[in-house]
């Protein structure tokens, strides 16, 4: 372990050890034990004989024996290792244990014998990372859900283009949040609707799922599906995406519990044709991640990215994670094309053969038939219900990235120049030649950036050496490098020589 994740670790958020200092300050007492405090009651502070902790912070201890008293947190955990190991409930039959003699514990609530009622057995009665005065009430009410066209519309602000997409998720979170907030209904269970999200690089996928988390105020966690392997293998468990959502919740576990995972890369993890060896980086990662997708505890570290001894650990129910997995699935086309074009080449109203080689956006056709075909095992599919692709993006649309949303980069550099009092101007021209070369550099929307920026670098070099320049205006012909920007003074009027001189 190294010392970054000691120092990530705060002790006072999950206090697992106390020093002897902090008990005495505590205490007065140099043991610590029973000895009296300032609290109101005058109740002397005992200390959970396993985790240290001090009742004020684990609630009212359990006394086991004198001087031996626990807290529920570590009674629970005891019990739930024991129900793990078939002393409890579920099938005992392998572990040839006489149901008769012991007691059904692992069912056992200890959070409701303190009359804390069901609230602990949500957040799992251990565990939780931070004070429940610190927290923010949990966000999710069911009547304050956003309801699906103003998340799109929401969304409209920042991604271009991209409606369907839009609308598709708008709707899932929607119908995901109420199903967070209403628990189960009745005895009708609402599934999950987790997202398979398929798209040129490029085309808003990973941008889409940021900003929507941005807006919802949940935590987000994005990883690369290709970082994971099996467990045991080398490379990130498949566990770890749900510890960086813990980071990214601030350790806290009700909002981690909330929050959105996005794994990106999705199709890297597709079955390896014609291989004997053993796949732990393919197939086997989409195993692993079933019971994740669907709901399941997992035991995280709190602030460090694996676990081992001498990390503190954390229970986090995936049920209530939003899944979503993107991917830019070269080659889908190719196999939903060949579906096409068998569906449709018999009989009089066959259809021409390259009907649909020049459709652009043939991912979104796609299928769970071809997801198969691809390499995507049937039960990873089937815990992602909700499938849909991104546009792949044209010269309009980028275009309209450059210049429409609320954070364009065009609106970033005008604001730059705003700073030193110089108006900067894009052409239409320029602009749609800044699009072209993205287009060429197949790199979609992710290229604009760095299109710009080799731009922008002598111009933001200059101007600030030349106070009478009071606008810039960026032209078809410096982006195609066939002449300069028009540069103007303060007083209007074009400075030739600057002109020429770019
Ligand atoms: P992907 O995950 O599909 O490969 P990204 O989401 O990383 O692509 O997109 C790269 C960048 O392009 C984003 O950071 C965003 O600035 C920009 N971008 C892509 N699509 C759009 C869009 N539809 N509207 C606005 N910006 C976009």
């Amino acid at each position: 372990m190294s010392n970054q994740d000691f120092r990530e670790f705060d002790p006072d958020e999950n206090a697992v050890d106390i020093s002897d200092e902090v008990i005495e300050e505590v205490t007065g007492h140099e043991d610590g034990k029973n000895g009296n405090t300032d609290k109101k009651d005058d109740k002397p502070i005992e200390f959970c004989y396993m985790c240290h902790r001090p009742d004020t912070i684990t609630g009212p201890l359990i006394k086991m024996a004198p001087g031996m008293s626990i807290c529920k947190d570590c009674m629970q955990r005891t019990f739930d290792t024991m129900g793990s190991f078939g002393f409890g409930g579920g099938d005992n039959s392998k572990n040839n244990v006489d149901m008769n003699k012991m007691p059904n514990i692992s069912f056992l609530n200890l959070g409701s014998l303190f009359g804390e009622g069901p609230k602990i057995k949500n957040a799992h009665g251990y565990g939780e990372a931070k004070n429940k005065e610190d927290r923010p009430a949990p966000a999710i009410d069911i009547n304050n859900i956003i309801p699906p066209h103003k998340i799109k519309a929401m969304l409209d602000e920042y991604v271009v283009g991209q409606d369907y997409a839009k609308k598709v998720m708008s709707v899932a979170v929607y119908n995901h949040y109420k199903r967070v907030a209403t628990g189960t209904m009745d005895d009708i269970e609402i599934e999950k609707s987790n997202m398979l999200m398929l798209g040129p690089t490029g085309s808003g996928k990973t941008y889409l799922v940021r900003t929507l988390a941005r807006l919802l105020d949940v935590p987000l966690a994005i990883t690369d599906a290709t970082s994971l392997t099996e467990a045991g293998y080398i490379g990130d468990d498949i566990e770890s995406v749900v510890s960086k959502l813990l980071a990214a919740s601030g350790n806290d576990v009700e909002r981690c519990q909330q929050g959105i995972i996005f794994i990106d890369e999705i199709d890297k993890l597709a079955k390896k044709k014609n291989t004997n060896q053993r796949d732990v980086s393919g197939e086997s990662v989409q195993q692993g991640m079933l019971k994740l997708l669907e709901g399941a505890d997992v035991e995280v570290p709190i602030g460090a990215s694996s676990k081992n001894a001498m990390v503190p650990t954390t229970t986090i129910n995936t049920r209530n994670i939003l899944f979503i997995c993107g991917g830019a699935f070269p080659a889908m086309d190719e196999i939903i094309k060949a579906r096409l074009n068998k569906h449709s080449s018999m009989g009089f109203m066959a259809d021409l053969k390259d009907k649909y080689d020049e459709d652009k956006n043939i991912l979104q056709k796609v299928t769970v038939e071809d997801l198969r075909e691809f390499g995507m095992i049937p039960e990873f599919i089937g815990r992602l219900p909700i499938v849909f692709a991104t546009e792949m993006l044209d010269e309009d649309m980028l275009v309209r990235i450059l210049r429409e949303p609320k954070n364009a980069i065009i609106k970033q550099y005008q604001k730059l120049l705003e700073l030193d009092e110089v108006k900067l101007e894009f052409d239409d021209g320029a602009l749609h030649a800044i699009a072209r070369k993205a287009l060429d550099k197949k790199l979609g929307a992710r290229g604009l950036r760095s299109i710009i920026e080799e731009f922008m670098l002598d111009i933001m070099y200059e101007i600030p050496k030349d106070d009478n320049i009071g606008q810039v205006i960026i032209t078809e012909d410096y982006i195609e490098k066939k002449g300069g920007p028009k540069i103007l003074v303060r007083t209007t009027g074009i400075l030739p020589e600057k002109a020429a001189a770019q």
